[in-house]
């Protein structure tokens, strides 16, 4: 039985939610409706926006604006409290949390309750020269950044005499065969297609794109038959794989594979894969693998008062007895919603229920109307599956404004071309008085702040 925030007896306890992604945001939505009158519901995270991180690839080749994917969270939240921060630690035996504000000033929040929901980071490997010279695909930063640095390139080939120059600036690397390396690679091989046509010495010389994996085949989430029929659609496009392949080393002008061959580029996204975010380790929390461990009712093992979900949480997976639940928005959103009615449970000394769901499955939009999608194990391929993938996102992009502003974007990239225009400076104002920087700024490479954990091997 559900009960209504409005029939019940006031209760005056602290929830604290570190996060506001996928799953710390439909954890408040939840606990909106159904906490206790007198509970209090507090949201830190470190923007004061969600990122619907499904749609950086079409973020990142401008077929979306990138602020129509993400979802300021004062909008979309009523009975909660955002501060904007930067969480840094905690101490479970005095119930507080860490944070540092945006004003630079450290605050402790004192909590009933916490959830944790501080999401994943890239995983980076100890490759010599990928931190100096990738960059990664997790924030809008990035793919902001990413679609700058590729039109910069196009304008930077463009003025080049030498060919051989030129082609550097013109060839791009990916690496990770997963759905976001995949969707990445084809929404850019996609925008770079269009784009040429806006640069004749540039169309002349061509672009280059590869796709680098360690495993033997493409997105294991999918059927081997649609991971090939992937593979031949990006094939025909011009994508190439080097699969069963690892990278040995990135430089500014290239990139050195184990097998020996170089690839002459100058952009390299990586996208091999994420690992739960390193403030897991300041949590004072039991972790695994860098997850932190709950129990079936996302409940921190070990603490009573304490929840996690989300990437940043091992909870265990009823799908796959003995593993904990995949990083996907999926799962993170279904946590979310169940974690609001647990809590609100809780505190009205009912039992929290065991977290339940199937995956539905996994897809890859490869751009120009074709997608491949296991769905619940049927293969979808093909325009059908295009068209799921695009209700998919439409259905869960939180707020009627967000979904409008998206069938918009996308209603006029059918109609109209690229839009070329190089923003990198956006944000980036002069100093008063000062004439606009003739090199544009600096492309912001998040990677570069992230170690790879203590130990770990390039092979891991
Ligand atoms: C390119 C890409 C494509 C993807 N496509 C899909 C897809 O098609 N389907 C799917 O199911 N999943 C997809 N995913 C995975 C999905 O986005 C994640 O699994 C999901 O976002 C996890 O939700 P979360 O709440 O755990 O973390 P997040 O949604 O990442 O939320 C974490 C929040 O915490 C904030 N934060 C982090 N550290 C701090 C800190 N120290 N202090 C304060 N705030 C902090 C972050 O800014 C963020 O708002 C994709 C991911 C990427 C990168």
């Amino acid at each position: 039985m559900v009960l209504r925030a409005g029939s019940l007896p006031p209760i005056s306890q602290h929830i604290v939610i570190a996060g506001g992604g996928f799953g710390g945001f439909y954890t408040a939505k939840q606990l909106e409706r159904l906490a206790p009158p007198g509970a209090r519901i507090t949201l830190i995270n470190d923007t004061n926006f969600l990122t619907y991180a499904p749609l950086l690839p079409a973020a990142a080749a401008g077929t979306v604006d990138p602020r129509h994917i993400v979802v300021p969270l004062r909008e979309r939240l009523k009975r909660t409290s955002l501060r904007v921060g930067y969480v840094t630690g905690g101490d479970p035996a005095r119930n507080t949390l860490r944070v540092e504000m945006i004003s630079g000033i450290v605050k402790e929040y004192r909590y009933d309750h916490l959830v944790v929901a501080l999401g994943s980071v890239s995983r980076v490997v100890p490759i010599p020269g990928l931190t100096e010279h990738a960059i990664g695909f997790k924030t809008i930063a990035e793919a902001t950044a990413l679609r700058n640095q590729i039109v910069r390139h196009f304008e930077l080939a463009e003025g080049l005499d030498d060919v051989d120059q030129r082609r550097t600036y013109l060839s791009f690397v990916f690496v990770g065969g997963g759905y976001a390396g995949l969707e990445g690679i084809a929404e850019l091989a996609d925008f770079a297609r269009d784009a040429l046509k806006r640069y004749p010495r540039c169309r002349e010389t061509g672009t280059r794109f590869w796709l680098v994996d360690a495993a033997p085949r493409i997105m294991p989430e999918i059927q081997s038959e649609l991971a090939e029929f992937t593979e031949q659609v990006l094939g025909r496009r011009g994508v190439e794989f080097r699969l069963g392949t690892t990278v040995a080393e990135v430089r500014d002008d290239a990139v050195l594979l184990s097998s020996g061959e170089t690839l002459a580029a100058r952009t390299v996204v990586w996208t091999a894969g994420v690992r739960a975010s390193p403030v897991a380790e300041q949590l004072g929390l039991p972790l695994e693998r860098g997850r932190i461990v709950c129990e079936p009712s996302m409940r921190v093992s070990g603490y009573e008062n304490v929840w996690a979900l989300g990437d940043i949480a091992a909870v265990p997976d009823p799908a796959r007895p003995g593993q904990p639940c995949p990083p996907t928005a999926q799962h993170a959103i279904r946590q979310g919603k169940l974690l609001g009615r647990n809590l609100a449970a809780v505190m009205q000394g009912r039992q929290p229920r065991p977290f339940s769901f199937k995956t539905l499955g996994a897809f890859a939009d490869l751009g120009r109307h074709t997608a491949v999608a296991n769905l619940m194990g049927l293969r979808v391929k093909g325009f059908l599956a295009w068209a799921i993938c695009r209700f998919y996102h439409l259905a869960w992009l939180p707020g009627a404004d967000r979904k409008s502003r998206l069938i918009a974007d996308w209603s006029v990239e059918l109609i109209f071309p690229r839009d070329l225009a190089e923003m990198g400076q956006l944000g980036h104002p002069p100093a008063l008085g000062e004439p606009l920087p003739a090199r544009p700024a600096q492309v912001d490479r998040p990677l570069a702040s992230l170690q790879p954990p203590a130990g770990q091997s390039p092979t891991d």
